[in-house]
């Protein structure tokens, strides 16, 4: 929508209008044909048509340019009244500079800043309703240390405030006292369960401390009865090499003896082996050193 052509001062050139609303551009956009439009004003148009709303030439939202700038130039050297004239804004401006101008017009209006508050106030009657303001807040003077609204400060009463507050705080403290001794309880029963654990632990140890003892007095035994045993295998072997000792010193005697002739050895004459002794005529020589003891 463009500007209402009341609001301006001095003459208006008809190429500064828009086509469709009539009033002096705004934002302005050109078609090829010429004919300029307020970019509000175009573009709501052809939602419907596809044609210049002046002399319906084909038209599409893709043709359209910026003003030519001769144009724009006359466009912005306008002078206008502010928005706020009916308020008792004098301002003349150029269109140019309005939108600066507005921005920070005394007589515009605003909302006040206190937050729920719902009035709109001129800029420049601010300062006076804030002062009045029934959502200005401010801490209470009586040193309660609640901030109150304006609005809430007749019915303040600064022993009740902190009477809920007391009661608020209690509950507060019952809920989070409720809390520790539950955490304590759990607690204890964590500490319980662990107590119960380490001495079926330590129990364990002692009974697997046993049971290594066992192991290694076996083991001493075994190692013990190891021992003897290679000792009388050594025993053993050195009384067999002593008797075949005193078999090879006893040969001679007993070849004499036709009946009991042991076998000979096939490639070596004079050596008898350990083999062709048959225990019976071990027997014989055991006695036969008995004899000889
Ligand atoms: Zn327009
Ligand atoms: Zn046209
Ligand atoms: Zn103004
Ligand atoms: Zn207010
Ligand atoms: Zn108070």
């Amino acid at each position: 929508m463009g500007y209402d052509l009341e609001r301006f001062v001095g003459y208006v050139n008809e190429g500064l209008l828009c086509c469709v609303c009539r009033d002096v551009l705004e934002r302005p956009l050109q078609a090829p044909c010429e004919h300029a439009y307020c970019s509000a004003c175009i573009s709501s148009w052809l939602v419907h048509h596809h044609s210049c709303p002046e002399d319906r030439l084909p038209l599409d939202v893709n043709s359209l340019k910026p003003l030519y700038r001769y144009m724009r130039n006359d466009l912005n050297r306008l002078q206008i009244r502010c928005v706020n004239a009916a308020q008792g804004c004098e301002v003349v401006c150029s269109l140019e500079s309005l939108h600066t101008h507005e921005d920070g017009c005394e007589f515009a209006f605003i909302s006040c800043s206190n937050t729920g508050c719902p009035v709109q106030v001129e800029r420049r009657s601010l300062e006076a309703h804030l002062s009045e303001c029934n959502f200005r807040s401010r801490v209470c003077p009586s040193g309660c240390g609640h901030t109150l609204l304006s609005i809430d400060q007749s019915q303040h009463n600064c022993v009740a405030e902190l009477r809920t507050e007391v009661e608020m705080l209690r509950y507060m403290l019952c809920k989070v006292d409720e809390v520790r001794r539950e955490m304590e309880s759990r607690l204890d029963s964590q500490r319980r369960h662990m107590v119960q654990k380490e001495s079926q632990l330590k129990n364990e140890v002692e009974e697997l401390k046993g049971q290594l003892s066992r192991v290694m007095c076996d083991m001493r035994a075994l190692l013990g009865a190891e021992r003897l045993r290679r000792q009388e295998l050594a025993e053993a072997e050195l009384e067999k090499r002593e008797l075949l000792e005193l078999l090879r010193e006893l040969q001679p005697i007993r070849s004499q003896q036709p009946v009991e002739q042991p076998t000979r050895d096939q490639h070596q004459g004079e050596h008898y082996s350990w083999r062709s002794i048959d225990s019976n005529s071990i027997l014989k020589t055991l006695l036969n050193m008995q004899a000889i003891l």
